[in-house]
Parts: structure tokens; sequence; C-alpha cells
């Protein structure tokens, strides 16, 4: 008999989540499909998200603890769990737990409970915990965190109420479940206007689009700003009353004019002067940030500090429709307390701690600080940027522990041991939206040996005499203790069961309705005290992307529908996104393909002074000249990318996923 479950796909596509229904006969997935009833995803399930139904019974699964006593070899054998974990505690009791990590990736976020049990142990056992955002959406975060808006609205609102839309560096690609809000918002009339360094998905959606120069979009921001300020456009009321720091900005964009910009861009200076009339016109304009990517080029934080203050310039916030849209990593409420009560207080000696820092973190990894290295779900050496110096680090760490369902390039070239965790459907967990919480309760029995994180980390707790790691008598406890919260309305996972598997969260459908910032002026602040205390640039600033002559191309890496991150091995263990995405796929312009005498479908090499890396070319109108880019997680990208720190530790005490290197790279093409 099939038996037909709601839960929720397992890939994390923040601020996308989706409801999927699975099928199941006989203990078998006969079919996935997206769930009607999500009150986020309404029925959609993406290629990516359809594809997971070949996790369960994959022939790549890890079924067993798995042990080798040389690196770099294929002499892997099965250990029991029992030997894996004395082994892994015995480490740790040699190291000490300071020279101990913890480094989460996207694997453990697929149901809240792996992450949160994974950052109980390093806490409580006191080992170094590094946030994983920092290959992600931490330092865009840190931009717009500084300006004081970090809460956004929700994608229910930007439909209903948006009159104007910038998704600026916002791939849809990445939140699809937003397209249908667009669509929605444009259907009533709103205009909505992409900017990005290539023609995305989300230009296909838009009313007009923009291209810029990679890591120019501070340039754009600014001169934006400029005419608002030089034609008196800007929102005086909310200035005086919400804003702090106008007359040094406005001191500063003097010397920004749309020409300078132009220059800086390639976006026409008429092109600028409009979209920033349109946008200071708009009483109710949305700015949808990127997540990832445009932190991943030469301006770093910059662009999203300036992006963020145009709304406080116009006084576009505290509105239905006005303010910042949906995006990746955004304070939506609930997820900055999500573990309240879960993860305590980090006990380390201070004088232990290693800064949650790109550069900081392989130093110490060079020298030989870190001897156990846990690795919950993540393939850091196709992540982390710079990986050559990575591969040197690591191979300085006396035990690199991966737990995973799949074997990734990190196991691949540098675990000791490898443990299997179990699938989406195998354990209990619960998915954290922007607007619900939702259960996804266990469906299936855990094939072999595989076992949750958090059941891993319990076991390793005990070992370690870590007293009350797991205090409740059930996993349902945790999940209850997870749930515990005034935006819950303290909800109970037995009452999820009994009646939906989605709660409700108390967060305001738009943000800052009463104009309170979470900056130290309480106002948004176009003068940041904070930054200035950091050793930063107290007000928004743009630097050019410096590029060489021997590497002339910007290199830019994102996202799209059939990858994300490094899941499943690429995607080359599960067939259908394999057959997608078989390999890696530059794009690049017409003109720089001519130039160099490449063909679409060519073979070509890039490279820089870093490493280099093979694709396959895909010679596109859609890329702009001067700029190659590739879907982000194919192994080797980083090789290209560089470690150099970005923020001062001040940073990222202040604000922990701000600890992202400069990731940028200029790169040459080649055939061959
Ligand atoms: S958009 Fe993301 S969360 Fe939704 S189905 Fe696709 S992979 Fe899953």
């Amino acid at each position: 008999m099939t038996e037909t479950y709601r839960t929720m796909c397992p890939m994390n596509c923040l601020p996308t989540v989706c409801g999927m229904q699975v099928e199941v006969a006989d203990g078998q997935v006969v079919r996935v499909h997206g769930d009607p009833a999500n009150p986020e995803s309404r029925g959609f399930l993406c290629l990516r998200g359809r594809a997971t139904g070949e996790i369960i019974d994959s022939p790549s699964r890890l079924l067993r603890p798995r042990v080798r006593d040389r690196r770099n070899s294929d002499s892997w054998r099965d250990v029991t769990w029992d030997q894996a974990l004395d082994d892994i505690a015995g480490a740790i009791r040699t190291a000490g737990a300071h020279r101990t990590s913890v480094w989460c990736g996207h694997g453990v976020i697929v149901n809240m409970v792996g992450l949160a049990m994974s950052l109980r142990f390093a806490n409580m056992l006191g080992a170094q915990l590094w946030d994983g955002s920092i290959v992600c959406w931490g330092l865009g975060g840190f931009g717009v965190w500084l300006t004081g808006v970090p809460a956004v609205n929700s994608a229910e609102d930007l439909a209903e109420n948006a009159e104007l839309v910038l998704l600026w560096g916002a791939n849809l690609a990445s939140q699809p479940t937003t397209a249908p809000r667009i669509t929605a918002a444009r259907k009533r009339g709103a205009r909505v206007i992409a900017i990005d360094i290539r023609r995305t998905e989300a230009c296909d959606h838009a009313d007009q689009y923009m291209l810029v120069r990679p890591g120019t979009d501070a340039a754009l921001a600014l001169a934006m700003m400029h005419v608002i300020v030089d034609e008196n456009l800007h929102d005086h009321e909310f200035i005086e009353h919400h804003t702090v720091g106008f007359e040094a900005l406005s001191a500063h964009i003097a010397g920004c004019p749309p020409e300078w910009a132009e220059a800086e861009t390639g976006v026409p200076a008429g092109d600028i002067r409009a979209l920033a009339r349109e946008y200071a016109a708009s009483r109710r304009a949305t700015i949808l940030l990127g997540g990832s990517s445009m932190n991943k080029t030469a301006n770093r934080w910059y662009a999203a500090r300036a992006i963020s203050c145009l709304p406080g310039l116009t006084g576009n916030l505290g509105r239905p429709g006005a303010g910042m849209g949906p995006r990746h990593g955004a304070d939506a409420g609930v997820w900055y307390n999500a573990f309240g009560g879960i993860v305590p207080h980090d006990h380390k000696a201070p004088e232990t701690v290693i800064p949650s820092e790109m550069d900081t973190i392989l130093s110490a990894i060079e020298s030989g600080q870190i001897e156990v290295l846990i690795l919950p779900g993540t393939n850091m050496l196709s992540s982390y940027a710079d990986t050559a110096r990575l591969e040197r680090a690591l191979a300085r760490v006396k035990l690199v522990v991966c737990i995973d369902l799949f074997m990734s390039d990190t196991s691949r070239a540098f675990a000791d041991l490898v443990l299997p965790g179990t699938a989406w459907l195998e354990e209990s967990g619960l998915k954290f939206g922007p607007s619900y919480i939702h259960l996804m309760d266990r469906v299936l029995d855990p094939p072999g040996e595989t076992r949750p994180v958090w059941q891993m980390f319990a076991a390793l707790a005990e070992r370690l005499r870590l007293e009350g790691f797991f205090p409740w008598s059930s996993i349902d406890g945790l999940l209850d203790a997870i749930l515990d919260k005034d935006q819950t309305g303290h909800a109970k996972v037995a009452e999820l069961r009994a009646s939906s598997p989605s709660v409700r969260i108390d967060v305001p459908s738009y943000a800052y309705a009463t104009l309170e910032f979470p900056t130290p002026s309480g106002k948004v602040e176009f003068f940041s005290e904070r930054a200035q205390a950091m050793g930063l640039p107290p007000l928004p600033i743009y630097e050019p992307p410096v590029h060489g002559t021997a590497y002339p191309l910007a290199f830019v890496q994102g996202r799209s529908l059939t990858q994300f991150h490094a899941f499943y091995d690429h995607g080359r263990a599960l067939p259908s996104l394999a057959k997608a995405d078989p390999e890696p796929v530059l794009w690049m312009s017409t003109a720089d393909a001519l130039s160099r005498g490449i063909g679409d479908g060519a073979m070509v090499r890039f490279y820089n002074e870093g490493g280099e890396m093979r694709a396959r070319a895909r010679v596109t109108e859609r890329m702009p000249a001067g700029t190659v880019w590739m879907c982000d997680g194919w192994m080797g990208i980083n090789r290209l990318t560089s470690s150099a720190r970005t923020v001062p530790d001040a940073a990222v005490a202040a604000f922990p996923p701000s600890g992202s290197a400069r990731y940028d790279a200029f790169v040459e093409v080649s055939a061959g």
C-alpha cells in the first residue's frame, strides 16, 4: 500500500523552503512531488528538490563507518561505530578541546537538529566553532547590519504591496518561490528592475535589467544617492528623525556623479539617473539583495552597505511594500534566537579562541593548532576560498572526520574517518522558513548503519563525559525545546503531528513598523561609529576592483537551477542532477570567446596565479564582455579565489558571519 507523507525538501535555498509530499510503498520512496498545502511553496518543487528522491536508495550512499590508515588512498575499511567514536573521543582527549574544531555545512541544516546539536557539542566541549555562513551570505549581511536594516519584508508583502522591485544581484535560481510573488506584483502593475553581472533568470522576470561590472555595485548605489540628494529627491523628514550621518553622506557622495559611476560600472549615466529618480519617487520600493555571489567579488561587503542606505535616504522603510525584500541570511526574527536554550555559551578561555575569520582559520590550521577537525555535512574543500592553501593546512590536521550521505572531495582527499549520516526522511527534524516552521518527521528506517548527526554527537558527548548533553527523553523533547518560543506560540511537535506540520511564526509581514532600527543610535546609520571603531570606513564607500593585465577577466561564481553549492557530491550522486549538469561550464561572452578563438561547447582552461581549472565553454550573449561566470560548488573553483582577509577580528566578534575572505579572482581563459 502506498502512503503519502508531508515533509520538506532537504535543501536550504533560503529564503525559499519547499514543502514536499513523499509517496512510500513497502519502505521504498516511489515518488516525491510538491506539497500544494504548504503555505510557503504552494506546491512548487524544483528539479533539485525532485531529484532528492534518488538519495534514499542510491548505490553511492555511505552505509557504514569507514576508516583508512593513509590519506589520498582508497584503502577504506569498515569500522564499528563504537570503534570510530572511541577513536574520535581519544583523539579529542589527546589534542584538548581547543585544538578540536567543528565546521558545519549545509548538510546539517537540512532539518536544524543536526546544526543545533553540532553547535551544542562544540560549545559544551569548548571546541573551536566557525561560522559556515562565511562561505556564503555573511559579508553581505554585515554591510546591511552596519546600516541597520537586516530584517526583511515578506514575499507576500512584495507580491501585494511593492510598486517598484529592484532585484539587485538576486538570482531567482536561489529563491525560486519568490518568482511567482514577483509575477504577482507585476500583474498588479509593479515595475521590476534587475541589476546583475550577467543576464540571469531574474532578468527574464524583469521589466528592465542593467548589467554592471563585477564588484562595482557600490559605485552604482553611491551614484544613485548622488542623484537623489543632488535633485533634492530625498525624504527630509525621515532623514531628520530616523537616520544619522546625512551631512557626512551628502558631502561624501557629492564626488560620485553618474558619469563617474558609468566609467566604473558600465551602466550609462542616463540610466543611473533614471533609476535613482524612479526609486526615489516610489513610496513602496523593495530591494531584494543577492545572497552570496555579489559578496564574492572585489568590492566585498561595500555593495551591501551602500545599497542598504538607499531605503533610509528615501524613507522607503517601515511601510508595506517598502524596505528590503526576502534575502538569504536575513534577520527574520526567529532565526537569531533559533537555538536559544539549546546551544550554551562557549566556555573556552578567551585566549584559546580562534576567530571565525577565513585567513585566521587557515593560519591556525597551517600552524598545527587544530589536531581534530569534525566536518558534519560539508564539502569544505570545494567551498572554502583558496583551495591550495586549505589543502596544505588540512594536511597538518591529525584527524579529519566527515559525516555525510556520500563521499565528497573533502572526504576523498583528507578524511581519516567517514561516518554515514541519515537522510531527511530517516530522522525527525524541523525546517525554518521565513514565515513558518515545518515539521519533517521520520518516515523511513535508517538504512545500514546510518545515524543522525545528533546521535553521533550524543555518543561522543557520553564518551567525553559532557554531562547533560542530551537531557531530553526523546527526539520529540529536543524538537519541543527548539519550538519553545514566543514566535511559535510555544508549539509542540505532537500538535504539529495532529494538525498541520507547519506552524506560523509571529514575524511581521514588513519590517521596522516602529521605525526603530537595530543600531547603537536606533536609527539608520549612513555614518557608522561602529564601523569606525572597528577600523572600517564609517560611510559607504567604493573601491574599484584591481585588474591585472595578465588576468583580464573577472571571474564570478553563482547558483543555477540544478546545483546548490556542492550538495550530493555536486549532484553526481543523483542521476537526474548529474544528467542535467554533468560538468563544470564556464559562461563567457561572444566577444571574449571570439578574441580567444573559443567556440561554444569547446573545452577551455581558465587560470590565474592561484591555479587553473578546466571547463566547457558556454558562449552566450547573456554574459557581458570582461566577465566569466560559473556555478559554484565545483571542485577546483576556489583554486582561483583569494583567501585574503576582508574585515578585522572586531567585525567578526560583532557579527560572526562576516569573517569571509575576499574570494575575488581575475583569470585568463584559453582553448584546450
Ligand atoms: S527551490 Fe530549493 S528548497 Fe525548493 S525544491 Fe528546489 S532545492 Fe528544494
